[in-house]
Formats: structure tokens, C-alpha cells, sequence
């Protein structure tokens, strides 16, 4: 268990709550945030109520973690605070029939994301303190690293302070979460959405993933062996990831060897040159004018057709195959799927 963070100041000490009770907490869908923010805010002491459609996929999960679980109206109707943890595309619905009409007059609205009150697919109610906690890092991380003592950095922001403590109540959650153990940093909605797709689109996602997939397809077409070739472009990122997160690019440089450095310096800029870099200033540009935001959002209306089809195409990439053979031998990777190729969402 991990100690209570007491960083910044609970909720109880908001002007607009009742101090005489512990303030509530309604964390509204329970995926990969949701779980691990409703596990690290319990907790931190926190009474935490989550709202889920009734007969909903993760209903199950919640109530076996010993969450008291409501409908999503209800959960809002009792809060002090409702965290809006639900997939990006169903908040302005979800806002608009369940959350507007029931939550409290001078309530907390947070988000994970800035994504729909930047691109004005929610305008929150006036009376509403509104605020982002955004944690830099997927939630089983933000749950395992809280277990352990630890925390994923996470970054705020206000879009609207009616109470006078929005950025107190901001700060409380994140600590609740553990997000505060380290460097929280204040940003706005605007910058963190921008460098949030941003990042998962050019580098960290949609990059990565590229380059993995370029590199093993280039060793695989020139006729070596498509195992080995998946250890070289997948596996062994981890190991350069790990290096980086631990002490940035300098930590890789002293681990690797001077032969590895002298081809990383010399050939890093032929794969990723001046063009790439031009390309990556499209790629933020889009998302800085609202194309991105109107595609995915037309995508979403649209059924998402599109998104499935090259969803699925990542899945049934000749690399997932090698690499389920291979890491079913890893037999202390727990989370090893039994087979890839089937989305599940
Ligand atoms: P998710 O897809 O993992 O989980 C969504 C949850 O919402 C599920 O419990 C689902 O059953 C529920 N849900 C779906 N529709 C609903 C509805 N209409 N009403 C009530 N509940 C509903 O979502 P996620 O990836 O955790 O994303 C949640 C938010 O966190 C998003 O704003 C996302 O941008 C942000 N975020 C995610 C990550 C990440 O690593 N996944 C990181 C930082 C921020
Ligand atoms: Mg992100
Ligand atoms: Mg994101
Ligand atoms: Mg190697
Ligand atoms: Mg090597």
C-alpha cells in the first residue's frame, strides 16, 4: 500500500464543498485511464464513485476491483468532482445528455485530454470549474508506477476557474494519482492537445510503429531470417527506450558500443532527414488547423470503416506472427496475448 501523497491540499478544502465530508469523486468510464485513476485516487484517500452504462464491458471489472459502480447520470449527480475518462469521440454526447443536466452547480469537470474543449466539441457550463490532468503515459503505467511508489509525470491545466481553486483541485487530483510525485507541469488545453497528438501521431505511436515495421520489412525483403530481423527492429527498442528514459540519449551512447554509435551518428540522419522533418511539421500542422481533429471526427460519424480496415492491417502484419512465436517463449511477459489479428474494441 502505497502512503497518501500529501503534496497538495485535498479536495475538502474547496471553498465550494461541504467540509464535513469527504469530497466525491465520479470517474466516468473505466479503460485504461479510468481504472488507474479510481485504484490510485481510493487509494490516496479519496471516495471515488464510478459511473458506467449499466450492462457496459467494463462494468464487471469495476465492481470485482470493489468500486461502487452507478449509472453515469447518477455517478455525476453526487460529485464534487467528475472525471471524464470515457473514449475522446463519445464525451460530446456523453457531456451533452448525462453529464450537463445532472452535475452539481460550481462542480469540478476534468479531463484527461484536452481534445474536445479545444476543438469546441464541448463548451462546458458557465457556472463549472474546468480543468485537465493529462498523465504522460498509458494507465496501467499510471497504476503500477503509483503501487510501487512512483508516478507517471503528468501535466494540468485550467480552462475555466469559477471557484477561485481550480488549479488547487487540479493539483489535488493529481497528486491523487500520483502524477504530482515528479514534475507537474502547468500547460493549457491548447498545448497539451497539440503535443499530445502530436507526439502519439509522429513519434511515439504512428513513428515508432513505422519504423519498426520499415525496418524489419526492409531485413526481411533482402532474405534474413524474420526472427532475428524482429529482434534487431522490435525487441531490442525496449532496451534503447529503457537508456533514454532512465538518462536521455547520453545514457544510450555510454551503453552502446562505439561501433553502434559511430553508425547511429553517421546513418540516423539518412533514415530521418530533412524531408521527414518536413513532413513532421504537415503532421503538426494539420492538427494546429483542425484537419486532423475534422477527420477523425467525420471517421467516428462515419462508422469508422476506415479506422478498422488499417487497425486491422497493423494486426495482420507478418510481424505480430513472428513475434507471438517468439515471445511465447517469454514465458515472464504475463501479458502475452494468445494470438494477434483480432481487434477487441
Ligand atoms: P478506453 O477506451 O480505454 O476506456 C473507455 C471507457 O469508457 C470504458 O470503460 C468504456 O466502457 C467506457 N465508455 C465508452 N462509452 C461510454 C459511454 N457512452 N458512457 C459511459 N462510459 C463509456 O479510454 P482511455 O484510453 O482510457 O481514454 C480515456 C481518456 O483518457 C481520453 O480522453 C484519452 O484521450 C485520455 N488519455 C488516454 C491515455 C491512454 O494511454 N489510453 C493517456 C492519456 C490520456
Ligand atoms: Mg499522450
Ligand atoms: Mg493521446
Ligand atoms: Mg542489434
Ligand atoms: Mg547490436
Amino acid at each position: 500500500m502505497t502512503p497518501r501523497d500529501t503534496t497538495y491540499p485535498f479536495l475538502h478544502k474547496d471553498a465550494t464543498m461541504d467540509s464535513t465530508r469527504k469530497p466525491t469523486l465520479a470517474i466516468i468510464g473505466y479503460g485504461s485511464q479510468g481504472r488507474a485513476h479510481a485504484l490510485n485516487l481510493r487509494d490516496s484517500g479519496f471516495d471515488v464513485t464510478v459511473g458506467l452504462r449499466p450492462g457496459g464491458p467494463t462494468e464487471p471489472k469495476a465492481k470485482g476491483d470493489g468500486f461502487t459502480v452507478k449509472s453515469p447520470a447518477e455517478a455525476v449527480r453526487g460529485a464534487d468532482l467528475v472525471a471524464v475518462l470515457t473514449p475522446d469521440m463519445v464525451q460530446p454526447q456523453l457531456y451533452g445528455e448525462v453529464i450537463e443536466p445532472n452535475i452539481a452547480p460550481g462542480a469540478c469537470l476534468l479531463f484527461a485530454h484536452g481534445f474536445n474543449v479545444h476543438y469546441g466539441q464541448i463548451t462546458p457550463r458557465d457556472d463549472l470549474d474546468v480543468v485537465l490532468v493529462a498523465p504522460k503515459g498509458p494507465g496501467a503505467l499510471v497504476r503500477r508506477e503509483y503501487e510501487i511508489g512512483r508516478g507517471v509525470p503528468s501535466v494540468y491545466a485550467v480552462h475555466q476557474d469559477r471557484s477561485g481553486r481550480a488549479e488547487e483541485r487540479a493539483l489535488a487530483y493529481c497528486a491523487g494519482i500520483g502524477g504530482a510525485r515528479q514534475n507537474a507541469i502547468r500547460t493549457t488545453f491548447k498545448e497539451e492537445t497539440e503535443t499530445d497528438l502530436f507526439g502519439e501521431q509522429a513519434v511515439l505511436c504512428g513513428g515508432a510503429t513505422r519504423l519498426v515495421q520499415a525496418g524489419w520489412e526492409t531485413l526481411v525483403d533482402a532474405g534474413y531470417q524474420p526472427e532475428v530481423a524482429y529482434y534487431e527492429c522490435l525487441h531490442e527498442l525496449k532496451l534503447i527506450v529503457d537508456l533514454f528514459y532512465e538518462g536521455g540519449i547520453t545514457r544510450m551512447h555510454e551503453f552502446i558500443s562505439e561501433t553502434a554509435q559511430y553508425g547511429a551518428l553517421t546513418r540516423g540522419d539518412v533514415v530521418v532527414d530533412g524531408e521527414t522533418r518536413a513532413r513532421m511539421r504537415q503532421v503538426l500542422a494539420e492538427i494546429q488547423d483542425g484537419t486532423f481533429a475534422r477527420q477523425w471526427i467525420a471517421e467516428y460519424a462515419a462508422g469508422n470503416a476506415n479506422y478498422r480496415a488499417l487497425k486491422q492491417a497493423d494486426l495482420e502484419h507478418p510481424i505480430e506472427a513472428v513475434g507471438c512465436r517468439l515471445r511465447a517463449n517469454m514465458k515472464w511477459l504475463s501479458t502475452a496475448p494468445a494470438a494477434p489479428a483480432q481487434q477487441t474494441k
